[in-house]
């Protein structure tokens, strides 16, 4: 039997019907950006996501970088950063024209380890970005514990992790201003590229605002030096719809998680995602590590069984990065989890078949 990495299918063929109904209303509405669907879709993610404010921007790399420039960080600031994550919340650092200061992440969970943060302090460091990776939340208790010790601040990359909490209090909600993504495979996808800024603060949300549309609040009059970076409407209108399933979605992907759990217990050399006390896990991934991942991932493809590898190279490790000069070995933990980590198929509407079908596959290799 083979299984996909992803399928959209068990999401997405069930509501076409409404999907289609919201694209038609955008349609004969001759109204595409920066209209009612953006406002009506920006007031159901703030319900959602338990915050006052969200402002609707066009992916979340953008998010991140409208984040950080709200905040006034820039040339000269330091930006402490998980040394494993996607390279976006890297690059959103640098484009701001700040530094990104790696700290190494827990093992155990691949999020960051509020311990390891003190010693990266400088007299230059502004803010922190916990990611929660894979869908679990990072230790915020622990984390914004030590912020204000220190007088930082604190921007979520919430891009993997939507509904997913930390003590009861949901990710996306606890820095002063946080961003997420709606890429289409995200845990809240779009039809295309879409992301959002999440915030308490009527102040940060109206400068996201501002620097979302050219710098401009007035037509024509330009207050900042300012981005292209709206939501249209077409993708407000379809993840409205969406949102309405999300926590059936995220139901379904803690089930296939569990499936995995139970398939998978006891191979031995195969480590499974374990849940921090106080985290919740919305499984954005389902992700295992095993030192010979190359060829049990090769093995799976010759079955058919989808997989992929979240992420190959850590940023430190990209050419992108050559001039921090941060050489192999630098940052041992995310070479080591880069070089171990293999991510199941995991999606909403995944069977105890399919999982069973990826676990007999891993289980022909232990045994080969
Ligand atoms: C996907 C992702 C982003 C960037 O989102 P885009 O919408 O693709 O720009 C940022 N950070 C993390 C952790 C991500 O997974």
């Amino acid at each position: 039997m083979q299984v996909p990495f992803l399928s959209f299918q068990p999401q997405h063929a069930p509501i076409r019907e409404e999907i289609m109904a919201a694209v038609g209303r955008v349609y004969d509405s001759y109204w595409y950006v920066l209209g009612e669907e953006v406002t009506r879709f920006e007031r159901a993610y703030s319900d959602f996501n338990q915050v006052a404010h969200t402002v609707g921007v066009a992916n979340g790399l953008d998010a991140l970088v409208l984040a950080l420039r709200a905040l006034g960080i820039g040339p000269g600031d330091e930006v402490l950063v998980p040394s494993n994550t996607y390279i976006a919340t890297w690059l959103a650092v640098t484009q701001v024209g700040a530094t990104p200061v790696p700290v190494e992440p827990d093992p155990a969970t691949s999020n960051l380890d509020p311990a390891r943060l003190e010693a990266a302090l400088t007299a230059r460091t502004r803010a922190i970005m916990p990611v929660h990776l894979y869908g679990q939340a990072c230790a915020m208790g622990p984390i914004m514990a030590l912020a204000r010790r220190h007088n930082l601040l604190v921007v979520e990359d919430n891009a993997q992790a939507q509904g997913a909490a930390f003590e009861g209090q949901l990710t996306g909600s606890f820095g002063q201003i946080n961003a997420t993504s709606f890429y289409p495979g995200k845990n809240l996808g779009a039809l295309g590229d879409a992301g959002a800024v999440t915030t308490n603060d009527a102040g940060l949300a109206q400068q996201v605002r501002v620097l979302r549309n050219y710098g401009s609040q007035q037509k024509y009059y330009n207050e900042v030096v300012g981005y292209n970076s709206r939501l249209d409407e077409l993708q407000a209108a379809v993840l409205q719809v969406k949102l309405r399933y999300l926590a059936e979605w995220t139901r379904q992907r803690q089930q296939v998680a569990s499936w995995y759990d139970e398939h998978l217990a006891d191979i031995a050399g195969l480590r499974l995602p374990a849940v921090a006390t106080g985290a919740t896990h919305v499984y954005h991934l389902y992700v295992v590590h095993t030192p010979v991942r190359d060829a049990l991932q090769q093995h799976l493809t010759a079955r058919g069984i989808g997989t992929m590898i979240h992420y190959p190279v850590p940023p430190h490790r990209q050419q992108a990065y050559a001039a921090l000069q941060l050489p192999a070995g630098s940052l041992p933990i995310a070479e080591q989890l880069a070089a171990t980590c293999l991510s199941l198929p995991m999606f909403p509407g995944m069977t105890e078949v399919q999982v069973a079908a990826v676990a007999a596959g891993i289980r022909s290799f232990a045994g080969r």
